[in-house]
């Protein structure tokens, strides 16, 4: 068997579109969003250049605000004050990892919870948590999307009631918000980490299997039941084996993709599959506010 490749590029291109149109008719307001990085993480950097770039695609206002290794708590925090008190600024993102002199939490908790459009806030991770409307995590938000895709195309079902999910990872960024998500859509979910016993056995009996655990291919073809749907978070960089460049690399998932794409049902490719979705459930985060249902 040779599984459907959900293809997340394809997906989110459409979203994207969505979100432009709706953008353009609205007229009113343009939509603004400030993205902050601190320091020269060039990880980050690719990231917050992708997502302004993202942004002014869809006619969106954005902001990308360099400050330096150095910048204190005190400064990010009066950064961030000032961003919440602008109108126009309607969405703020600050790029993790941030510095060691600064603590995440209390920058995470210092952004107006009506414009965190990451949803890292307590106040929104509170409202996923209890069913209300806040700002969804962009990235388990995007997998949601996926999965709902992938059910659709396998079973031509609307719903994924009742299926065994496996997150593993448990992060606050995607492994929780992505365990509340599937809970939300009435799947059974178990949520595995690295003092999980098993880990195979656990990922044989999953319907849905979610990997974001940063490890590259960790999980393989032979852990995959038959017919499931695996939706990979990782981004991992290696050695890319066919050169002779021993500095050329390629980015791989979490997952052994030649593996278990031919066991599984429906798999998401790395890259193509999670991040293009990151980036599109960004924007509509910013357009939409915090008003999003659980999906
Ligand atoms: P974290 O490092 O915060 O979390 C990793 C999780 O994996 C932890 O919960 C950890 O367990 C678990 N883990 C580590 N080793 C094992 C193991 N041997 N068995 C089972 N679980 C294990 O990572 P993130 O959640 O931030 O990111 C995960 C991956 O997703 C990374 O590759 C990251 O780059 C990628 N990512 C991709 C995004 C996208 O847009 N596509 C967005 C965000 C992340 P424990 O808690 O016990 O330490």
């Amino acid at each position: 068997m040779t599984a459907h490749i959900i293809d997340g590029a394809a997906i989110a291109k459409l979203l994207r579109q969505e979100i432009g149109e709706k953008v353009r008719s609205r007229g009113v307001t343009t939509p603004g969003l400030a993205v902050v990085l601190v320091g020269e993480n060039p990880a980050s950097e690719v990231y917050v250049r992708n997502k302004g770039r993202a942004a002014e695609e869809v006619g969106m206002k954005s902001w990308t605000q360099r400050l330096p290794a150095e910048t204190t708590q005190k400064q990010l925090l009066d950064h961030i004050g000032k961003l919440n008190a602008d109108p126009n600024v309607h969405g703020i993102l600050v790029q993790l990892p941030l510095p060691k002199q600064i603590d995440e939490q209390a920058v995470i908790a210092a952004i107006d919870p009506a414009k965190d459009v990451d949803g890292f806030h307590p106040v929104n991770v509170g409202a996923l948590a209890s069913g209300l409307p806040g700002f969804v995590p962009c990235t388990p938000q995007g997998c949601m999307i996926l999965i709902r895709e992938a059910v659709k195309v396998l079973t031509k079902r609307e719903d994924m009631d009742g299926y065994n999910a496996l997150v593993i990872g448990r992060s606050n960024i995607v492994g929780k918000p992505m365990f509340q998500l599937l809970l939300a859509a009435n799947c059974t979910v178990t949520v595995a980490h690295s003092k999980t016993k098993d880990l195979p056995g656990k990922c044989r009996e999953a319907d849905i299997v979610v990997a974001a655990i940063g490890k590259p291919q960790f999980v393989k073809g032979d852990w995959i039941k038959a017919g499931a749907i695996v939706i990979d978070v990782g981004i991992n960089r290696i050695p890319a084996p066919t050169s002779t460049d021993p500095n050329k690399t390629r980015l791989v998932g979490d997952v052994d993709f030649a593996s278990a794409s031919q066991v599984a049902g429906a798999i998401t490719p790395v890259p193509g599959g999670v991040g293009p979705m990151t980036i599109a459930c960004l924007l509509g985060n910013t357009l939409e506010g915090p008003t999003k249902p659980i999906m």
